[in-house]
């Protein structure tokens, strides 16, 4: 390659914190810029920027997305009473991801890198099991209550002419807890048609599950629009692409996904995926070879790693040791949303690159030189155990060839 690809739109980029922003660094400067005449509009999310904003400048990087339509973001902290002191922050500011996913109103997927020298925790699984998260509601939009003390706890729902519904939580004899969570049809109609249109991109059966046996109003309500939307628009189109679709309890497809073969889209509700998807990264092989993308119903994609700031190494890099942090989720990424950017803006030599990147970065483990995480896992064992930046290197080499 000597020219470098133009570019026609900008992609919003996200940076973030900590061992994710360093190795965010390294990925742009040595895999991406060499080839890309690269052109982003950059928010800076460091937890530092952010209180600075007071937390401002990641609703304006949501709203970015929403104008550009494609967006790359990289691991942010997620403030907690450590970080409020270890930052001296004004406030423990929210979730970004949470802020940006309610934005957006969007459905975040999950799919492994899969590689053949590293085989996944369990045996039986030969293909990559694709999750579907809800973005919106439940726990990650609640309302809590400490009780600290006896009395009634109701839940009130007054419509717009002053009518109410009431009805009683629990008669509290002593102190206790109380939650509230909430759903809309609009969001959970949009999350059940990302998904169905996600199986279809990718060719996978879809399988979602909920708890309606014991939520029979809530949980009921989602398998209900899930199987109307289904019906309505998509049966024929799965019988024609030959995938299919079914609903069952959150318990029983934690049992069948364990002794099947893999190769579906697992919709779940939001506090549901956020665990499995976790589990199910760290089952494929690592956290860092988990890759996301957060779909809007507009159309707008969000791009990231699943795992977290990696804040450990951090710690280890800041006193000078040279980590062997794994960038191939970072990677990913980018070459997520630069191929939809290419595939937007029909522009083919950058679909072709994040080809070629994906090629380039899987053989290099293939060849059996990966980071630690993977050489814990890797059959046969890993022939060089690089840091961060070696295994970057040779990237970029196998990259060139
Ligand atoms: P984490 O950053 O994902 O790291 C947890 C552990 O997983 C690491 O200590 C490391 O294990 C391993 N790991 C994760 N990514 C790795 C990588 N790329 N290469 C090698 N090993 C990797 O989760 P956390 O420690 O719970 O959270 C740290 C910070 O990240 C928190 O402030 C949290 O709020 C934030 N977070 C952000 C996002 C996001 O923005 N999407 C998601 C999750 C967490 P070893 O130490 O054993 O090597
Ligand atoms: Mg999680």
């Amino acid at each position: 390659m000597t020219d470098k690809i133009l570019m026609k739109t900008p992609l919003v980029e996200i940076d973030g914190d900590e061992m994710a922003r360093v190795m965010w660094g390294m990925v742009k400067e040595k895999l991406l810029l060499p080839y890309i005449d690269l052109r982003t509009e950059y928010y800076d999310l460091a937890l530092m920027k952010r209180d600075e904003t007071n937390d401002q400048i990641t609703i304006e990087a949501a709203e970015a997305i929403k104008k550009y339509g494609v967006g790359v973001k990289c691991a942010t902290i997620t403030p907690n009473a450590a970080r409020v002191k270890e930052y001296k922050l004004k406030e423990e500011w929210k979730s970004p991801n949470g802020t940006i996913r309610a934005i957006l109103d969007g459905t975040v997927f999950r799919k492994p890198i899969m590689v053949k020298n590293i085989k996944p925790a369990v045996r039986n699984w030969k293909r990559p099991i694709l999750v579907g998260r809800h973005a919106y509601g439940d726990v990650y939009k609640n309302v809590e209550y400490r009780v600290d003390g006896p009395g009634k706890a109701e839940l009130v729902f007054t419509n717009e002419q002053g009518a109410e519904v009431r009805h009683t939580l629990q008669k509290f004899k002593g102190p206790g807890i109380i939650q509230g969570i909430h759903n809309l049809d609009e969001s959970i109609r949009s999350f059940a048609e990302a998904c169905f249109a996600y199986a279809l991109d990718q060719k996978v059966d879809l399988w979602f599950a909920a708890k309606d046996t014991i939520s029979k109003t809530y949980d009921n309500h989602f398998k209900v629009l899930f199987e109307e939307i289904y019906r309505a628009k998509y049966q024929k189109r799965f019988e024609e692409a030959g995938i299919s679709y079914f609903y069952t309890l959150i318990d029983d497809a934690v049992a069948r996904i364990m002794s099947s073969e893999g190769g579906m889209l697992w919709a779940l509700k939001n506090y549901d995926g956020d665990v499995m998807s976790d589990m199910l990264g760290a089952a494929f092989g690592s956290l860092a070879m988990m890759t996301s993308v957060l779909v809007s119903p507009q159309g707008y994609f969000e791009y990231e790693s699943a795992h977290g700031t990696v804040q450990k190494h951090y710690y280890r890099y800041l006193k000078g040791e040279k980590t062997s942090s794994n960038p191939m989720a970072i990677i990913f990424a980018w070459t997520g949303a630069l191929r939809k950017r290419g595939e937007l803006d029909n522009i083919p030599d950058l679909e072709t690159f994040a080809d070629q990147l994906e090629a380039a970065a899987i053989k290099t483990i293939e060849d059996g030189i990966m980071t630690g995480d993977l050489a814990k896992l890797a059959e046969p064992p890993a022939r060089k155990i690089a840091t961060t930046e070696e295994f970057i290197d040779e990237v970029a080499r196998r990259l060139e060839h």
